[in-house]
């Protein structure tokens, strides 16, 4: 059992830190939000006051924070303060090139690090089911698969540094242009005359499968799970279905990657979080389809 650092404690990192004390690890959490604080303690968490307090004395740090300017912030923090050896890993969503100088900070410092971003939403962060998409060096890999298994099902080595995050910027790409392209088609089948149901009851055995379709029905009754039949609830709200498709595009810019679909439901999220519609779930732009182009 190790003793582990959790910095950011939020709607993700505040059950996958719960998870693992309840796994048996020694968990300091330290996250910058009362509320987040609170929750911890009440999982198990011995929540303290600073991340000096967090990391005296761990094996190893978690980090759980929105977006790649924090996590530089936080690791340059890191690193000036743990002994050269511990471990530091990334579990959230960045962008590639602030990946890649978490990877260099760490390497600079004589830390062996990860990049782990998570798939499964805060229903897999809660339930501990999360997929681990994980970029690093092998070895460490190997050595800090047991604490990625307290908080997830499927743990993922993707090959070097920042592989993780490749992983999940292209695997969310994948996702919100599905979950367009089931909304079309949903609005489509209305206009001809056919049921959700049997549109559902062909796609879902067809060539046209797919996770939007089987588990995230943008539309309420086919799936009573999916967020569509609670008045779109989140689930994943639309605003980061929007952040991770600008990382994508991001991305495919850096690299001359022509990503058309990407940039459209990049276009598409954009517009639908002008609405006001960002904190809802992402399946929800079903609505802005029907409704047509913008005026
Ligand atoms: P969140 O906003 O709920 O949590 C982030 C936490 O970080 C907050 O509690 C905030 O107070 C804390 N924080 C920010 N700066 C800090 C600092 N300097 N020191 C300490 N704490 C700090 O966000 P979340 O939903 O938990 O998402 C975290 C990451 O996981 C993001 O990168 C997100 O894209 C990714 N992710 C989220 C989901 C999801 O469904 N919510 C799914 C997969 C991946």
């Amino acid at each position: 059992m190790n003793s582990i650092a959790f910095i950011g404690l939020g709607h993700m990192g505040g059950p996958m830190a719960a998870n693992l004390v309840k796994a048996g690890h020694a968990v300091r959490g330290f996250d910058l939000s009362a509320v987040s604080l609170d929750l911890a303690r009440e999982n198990g968490v011995a929540t303290v006051a600073s991340i000096g307090e967090a990391v005296s004395g761990v094996d190893l740090v978690i980090t759980m924070l929105p977006a790649g300017t924090h996590v530089l912030s936080v690791w340059q923090e890191l690193v000036a303060i743990v002994p050269s050896g511990t471990l530091l890993i990334d579990c959230s969503t960045i962008d590639m090139a602030s990946a890649r100088k978490a990877h260099a900070l760490a390497e600079a410092h004589g830390c062996p690090a990860l990049d782990a971003p998570v798939s499964g939403g805060t229903g897999g962060a809660s339930a501990g089911t999360l997929t681990f998409m994980v970029g690093g060096d092998a070895g460490v890999f190997a050595g800090a698969k047991p604490v990625f298994e307290a908080m997830g099902r499927k743990i993922i080595h993707c090959g070097a540094a920042s592989a993780g995050q490749a992983a999940k910027i292209c695997n969310n790409m994948i996702l919100g242009i599905s979950m367009i392209a089931v909304g079309e088609a949903f609005v489509l089948g209305e206009r001809l005359g056919l049921s959700h149901q049997a549109l559902f009851d062909v796609a879902s055995v067809s060539s046209g499968q797919c996770w939007s379709l089987t588990t995230y029905c943008p539309v309420p009754g086919p799936v009573p799970t999916s967020p569509a039949n609670h008045d779109y609830e989140p689930g994943f709200a639309a605003a980061l279905m929007l952040k991770d498709l600008k990382l994508s595009q991001a991305a495919a810019e850096d690299t001359g990657t022509v990503t058309p679909l990407g940039a459209g439901a990049a276009a598409l999220y954009q517009r639908f979080a002008d609405e006001g519609a960002g904190a809802k779930d992402f399946s929800a732009i079903i609505a802005m389809l029907r409704e047509g182009p913008a005026a």
